[in-house]
């Protein structure tokens, strides 16, 4: 079986000299939760540059869907970089962009083609949904959800409502925006339980936001992530979606799912709202979509997508390079990734939650494929957030070999390439054993 290499003292030599270079020069605004410079990777295993190997439960953010430089991804990336780099989705036609619209318009079930606007980021796809529920609708006001994480620029940031540090300074935002509490059940808004509260946090919306705060007809749209991702990993009831949804179609509001974090078969579906049986109004699609070139996409039917000629356009969007990328990604996403997502989250999650008969810190394990949470506590009854102990586990598996991240204010996430094998699994699950045998209670 394969395991970590530590080779130096973390950072080693070479990664400390970078990193102090780095600290001149680049903007200090980057979270930069590990002492880690990265040299190389291939599938789930990441090498710094002072020769030390870790294996990657981050998927560089849940970006690289298909591991780290899958080799068929990078074979059409090579060909396509000398055919053609760049010549501007904006103004000029090339094939790949258009060979990933059709693509991803298959995509969406219960056949519902629908049209594609290609920015670089999810920050863009979010803001061009932004865009397109104002144009469409005419309608001003919007709703989104605390804990949420739409993207940085000021639109996406507006919606954003997960950690004020990400605000602070930047007010006055894009007004009309409410924000309203996600189904977070481990910590119920209103103290309920599911299924027995009826969800009551849908109901609210219609019952309560409704009839005093927002008028429903102003509402251009309710942007949702499937699953909260930065917030916590948080997966909503089952019914949490096509209750909402079809409040927000009774009034003629767009509903928008943010798949950025939990689309592109992270889930074991290519959206993660196919669990949940809804198909969206807007979807917007980045990160693990091209394996970790830059592309960002925003979806809708053609009946929605009805802006005209020089409304909303990116120079860099749908580069053909990031296109191609996407359309090997999904490939093998079909091929076998997907399923592999599913079998092997269902794995991490049991051995996951076995673990968390032993730890009392481990307040809750939950996910779906392979977008994976585990909220710590101080203590299972009162479910007092341990912040603390959350960031010492990462920054200990990191020095014993092991690439996490943190989510929501105490939970960890687990997300690694969806090429994983159960092998690598078990080593992570290990690692994280033997830290929690260290630090937790
Ligand atoms: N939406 C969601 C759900 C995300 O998780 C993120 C990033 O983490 C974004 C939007 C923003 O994406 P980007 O950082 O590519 O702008």
């Amino acid at each position: 079986m394969k395991y970590p290499l530590l080779k130096t003292e973390l950072p080693g030599p070479r990664a400390s000299k970078l990193i102090s270079t780095d600290h001149e020069f680049v903007s200090p605004s980057y979270t930069r939760v590990h002492d880690l410079v990265v040299e190389k990777a291939k599938g789930v295993w990441v090498h710094d540059v002072d020769g030390n190997i870790f294996l990657d439960f981050t998927a560089g953010i849940a970006v690289c869907a298909t591991g780290h430089c899958h080799p068929e991804v990078v074979k059409v990336i090579k060909e396509q970089a000398d055919r053609l780099l760049h010549m501007s989705g904006t103004d000029f036609y090339y094939t790949p962009q258009i060979a990933l619209a059709e693509k991803l318009s298959s995509l969406v079930p219960g056949g519902h083609p629908m049209k594609v606007y290609f920015g670089n980021s999810g920050a863009e796809a979010v803001e061009a949904a932004f865009k397109v529920a104002r144009w469409h609708t005419r309608r001003e006001l919007n709703i989104a959800f605390y804990g949420a994480f739409h993207g940085r620029t000021m639109g996406a940031l507006s919606l954003t409502a997960s950690k004020t540090i990400q605000k602070s300074h930047y007010h006055p935002f894009v007004p009309g925006i409410t924000h309203i509490p996600y189904a977070y059940c481990y910590r119920c808004p209103y103290n309920l339980f599911y299924p027995d509260c009826g969800l009551e946090c849908v109901n609210w919306v219609e019952e309560s936001l409704f009839r005093t705060t927002i008028p429903p007809e102003e509402v251009a749209a309710i942007f949702v992530e499937p699953i909260q991702g930065e917030g916590g990993y948080i997966v909503p009831p089952p019914d949490f979606h096509s209750k909402l949804s079809k409040i927000a179609r009774k009034y003629g509001i767009l509903y928008v799912a943010d798949e950025v974090q939990s689309g592109m078969g992270r889930t074991g579906r290519v959206f993660a709202m196919e669990h949940f049986d809804v198909v969206p109004d807007v979807i917007a699609l980045a990160k693990g979509i091209a394996s970790g070139l830059p592309l960002g996409a925003m979806m809708a039917s053609a009946e929605i997508m009805d802006w005209k000629a020089g409304s909303h356009a990116s120079t860099f969007g749908g580069n053909p390079v990031s296109c191609q990328a996407a359309l090997a990604t999904i490939k093998l996403l079909e091929q076998s990734l997907m399923s592999n997502a599913s079998a092997q989250g269902e794995y991490l999650i049991s051995g996951l939650r076995k673990m968390q008969k032993e730890y009392e810190c481990m307040g809750d394990v939950r996910g779906m494929g392979l977008m994976v949470g585990v909220e710590l506590v101080k203590d299972r009854e009162t479910k007092e957030r341990a912040n603390e102990l959350r960031n010492s586990i990462i920054i200990k598996a990191f020095h014993k070999g092991l690439l996490l991240l943190g989510c929501g204010e105490n939970s960890i996430r687990l997300c690694p390439g969806l090429t994983v094998k159960s092998e690598e699994i078990d080593v992570c699950l290990s690692i994280i054993d033997e830290v929690l045998r260290d630090v937790a209670w």
